[in-house]
Parts: structure tokens; C-alpha cells; sequence
């Protein structure tokens, strides 16, 4: 096992007349032994190109990759001690489970065969044993991930989650210092993806090894990760644990592309008044926020700022018709849709123009219907501010415990 150290690294590809497209810019992520990182983003965010710089796949433009002690930029792939575990299973089609499992394993092994073994009887016998722990190897991966019964098969005898399997077999088997998922489960249909998950996740806490993996699925980010590295357009947006990122996300973007249904967000202003109270005023709605949450930075009393509010789905409690009680935690419209998920349901209200969705129980929502007035109200305990021009978070740090 091993660190992953990247220190300012950047890619730029060539691209026709117009010059070079940036596809990574200046990426700084120190990856700790045995740590389960996860790039996320949307197509074309760089997640892939960074992860294929780690793997020697691509060269980088700048900075430096550091696995383990050694900087590995000059480094050719197959001497990383990485493995790398790719969407589309990448099997040898014409080999069966079991060669496709040791298959690099004997490479190697052949590499080092010569016409010595015709002759030298103790050179034999090493080679010998060295055959019998790729067996063992080979048995013990397939043990792992409950493939055994499936070595004598060929590919295509096989299901696309028993592929990726033996895909993820034939990564474990080479025992490298770091495993490398390019989108591992995005050809597997919504129910294996989920189980493959767990498994990946239970492999994980047995092995302690150093994972990076890639998604653009948020969920499964979230779902795996030890830490999430958000980017966007090359840029790494945050560095965090699922639950930072979800709870204490840096900018608007992380905080919408993280979380299904996607945080609410409403523009407004806020004002701080003369008795201290902060208010956040816009289309739909009037608050009162609790303002030691947030970092104002120089709001003067009575002045008036530009910001988002973001409100998570589940932080909105819908009732049935118009109410004015605690009318500065309330917003009030039509009930555009309900959608029910049989343990919770989704409304989408409309006011003013505005769309806001919330997550409740199923027998919170029993009264609600569609085409009807209904009330949302605000947990403004949990409500996110963002600066209307640079979509930073207003949210005050967190002061590190006393220990
Ligand atoms: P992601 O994995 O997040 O979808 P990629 O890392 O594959 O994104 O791509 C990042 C950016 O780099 C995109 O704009 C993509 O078009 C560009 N890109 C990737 N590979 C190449 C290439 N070989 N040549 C030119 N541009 C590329």
C-alpha cells in the first residue's frame, strides 16, 4: 500500500488551430495510505484525465505525481505498482476466468523463464513453485469475490456484473500499492451498481488499500468514498468527507451537484437590521436567518447584499394550504407534483415563479395534492447562503474542537 502525493498537477492537450484545451489545472491532493478517494464531476470535469496521470497513461503537462516515496512522472505504467480497474471490463475474450486472472501474473512470470530451465533442475523447481502461488493467488481473488465456481468460463458465458468482477479480480491479484477505477460500475444496470457498491466497499475495509476511483455519479461518490474530490472544469472545487461536502459544501456548484434532489436555491438579498436580525428577502419568501451561521464579511446594518439561499429538499416541511404561522420560516404556492417513492415522496411547489422541491415522509405528504396550495416550511437552521457573483459559501469556519 501506499500514498498518492499530486502537487500542482495540470493537463493541457493540443487542440487544432485554437491552441490547447486545459483539462486539469493545478491539482493539489495528497492521498493517504490505504485512503478511498473519489474524483467526481460531470463529463469533461477532468476526473478521467487525472486519474489516467496517476496510472502513467497520460503525461502530465506540470506538476509532479508522487506514489509513495518515489515521483513517478518518468515512470512507465507497468512499473507503478498500480492497477487500474476500467468501465468497459477490458477481458481477454479468448481466455477463461482463470487465465484472464493470472494471465499478467505469468507474464511476468514467463518474462523471466529462459532456456535455463531446460538444464537447471533447482531453477525448475522455483519456477514450479512460483506457478503454484499464481494459483493460489488466482484462487484466493476468486474466493474474494465469490467467483470461484465461475474460473473455467469464458467472457461472454458471463454477466456484466460477473465481468466486472473478474475485472476487479484481475486487479487484485497483482496486490498493488494503489487500485485505479475509471467508472467501474457504469455499465451495470441501477440494482447491480448498488450491490457492487457495498461489495466494493466491504473489499476495501478487508484489503486497507489505497483506492482512487472515478464517477460522475454523485450518489456513488457518497456512497463509497473516505474522501470526495469535487471538480469542475479542471478544477478542483472541494476536498472533503461525504459528510462535509454534503453538509458544508464551498460553493454553489458542489452544493448542487451533490445531493438527489438537488439543493433548492433562491436569489435574494440579506440585510442585517439595526436589532441584529438578518433577513433574507426575495420573490418567494421572507426569512429569518440565525446570522452567527454565517460569514458576512463587512455587512454594515441596513445594507443590503446579493446572495442565494440554498435549502436541502429534506430541510423543507410541506403542509397543506396557506399558514402565517412563523411566516418568516414559510413559503407558500401550488403543488405542481407529487412524487411518491412509497417510504417518502417529493413535492414540487411553484411560488412566485419559484420551484422548490421537499423531501418528506410518505405520511407527511397523504393530505397533499397536486394543483392545490400548500406550505413549505424553512429550517432556517439549515439554510445555506452563496455569494451572488463568485458562488462561495457565506458560511462561517468551524472552530476546531479543544483537545
Ligand atoms: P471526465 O473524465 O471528467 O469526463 P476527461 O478527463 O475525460 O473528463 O476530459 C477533460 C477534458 O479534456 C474534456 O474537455 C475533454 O474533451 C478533454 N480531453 C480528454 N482527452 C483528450 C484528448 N485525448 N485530446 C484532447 N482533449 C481531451
Amino acid at each position: 500500500m501506499a500514498t498518492v502525493h499530486l502537487r500542482a498537477v495540470s493537463k493541457s492537450y493540443a487542440s487544432g488551430a485554437s491552441g490547447t484545451t486545459r483539462a486539469v489545472e493545478s491539482v493539489d491532493l495528497a492521498i493517504a495510505d490505504g485512503e478511498f478517494v473519489v474524483l467526481v464531476g460531470p463529463s469533461g470535469c477532468g476526473k478521467s484525465t487525472t486519474l489516467r496521470m496517476i496510472a502513467g497513461l497520460e503525461d502530465v503537462s506540470g506538476g509532479t505525481i508522487s506514489i509513495g516515496e518515489c515521483v513517478v512522472n518518468d515512470v512507465a505504467p507497468k512499473d507503478r505498482d498500480i492497477a487500474m480497474v476500467f468501465q468497459n471490463y477490458a477481458l481477454y475474450p479468448h481466455l477463461n476466468v482463470r487465465q484472464n486472472l493470472s494471465f499478467g501474473l505469468e507474464r511476468r512470470r514467463a518474462f523471466k523463464s529462459c532456456w535455463r530451465g531446460l538444464f537447471d533442475s533447482a531453477y525448475r523447481s522455483k519456477r514450479a513453485g512460483e506457478r503454484a502461488a499464481i494459483t493460489a493467488r488466482v484462487e484466493a481473488a476468486a474466493r474474494t469475490l465469490g467467483i470461484e465456481q465461475l474460473l473455467h468460463r469464458q467472457p461472454r458465458e458471463l454477466s456484466g456484473g460477473q465481468r466486472q468482477r473478474v475485472a476487479v479480480g484481475r486487479a487484485l491479484v497483482r496486490d498493488p500499492a494503489v487500485f485505479l477505477f475509471d467508472e467501474p460500475l457504469s455499465n451495470l444496470d441501477a440494482l447491480l451498481r448498488t450491490e457492487m457498491r457495498t461489495e466494493l466497499r466491504i473489499l476495501h475495509r478487508r484489503l486497507r488499500a489505497t483506492m482512487v476511483y472515478v464517477t460522475h455519479d454523485q450518489e456513488e461518490a457518497m456512497s463509497l468514498a473516505d474522501r470526495i474530490v469535487v471538480m469542475k472544469d479542471g478544477v478542483v472545487q472541494q476536498v472533503g468527507s461525504p459528510a462535509e461536502i454534503y453538509g458544508r459544501p464551498s460553493n454553489r456548484f458542489v452544493a448542487g451537484f451533490i445531493g438527489t434532489p438537488p439543493m433548492n436555491m433562491i436569489d435574494g438579498t440579506i440585510t442585517l437590521d439595526a436589532d441584529s436580525t438578518l433577513t433574507f428577502r426575495s420573490a418567494c419568501c421572507t426569512l429569518t436567518l440565525p446570522p452567527g451561521r454565517f460569514d458576512l464579511d463587512g455587512l454594515s446594518r441596513g445594507h443590503e447584499r446579493p446572495v442565494t439561499l440554498g435549502i436541502r429538499p429534506e430541510r423543507l416541511s410541506p403542509a397543506v394550504g396557506e399558514s402565517n404561522v412563523s411566516a418568516h420560516a414559510n413559503v407558500t404556492g401550488r403543488v405542481v407534483a407529487v412524487e411518491r417513492y412509497g417510504a417518502s415522496a417529493d413535492v414540487v411547489l411553484s411560488a412566485s415563479g419559484i420551484r422548490l422541491i421537499a423531501r418528506a415522509s410518505q405520511e407527511c405528504t397523504t393530505q397533499i395534492r397536486e394543483g392545490e396550495n400548500a406550505t413549505m416550511t424553512v429550517d432556517v437552521n439549515a439554510a445555506h447562503l452563496f455569494d451572488s457573483h463568485t458562488g462561495c459559501a457565506l458560511a462561517r469556519a468551524i472552530r476546531a474542537p479543544n483537545r
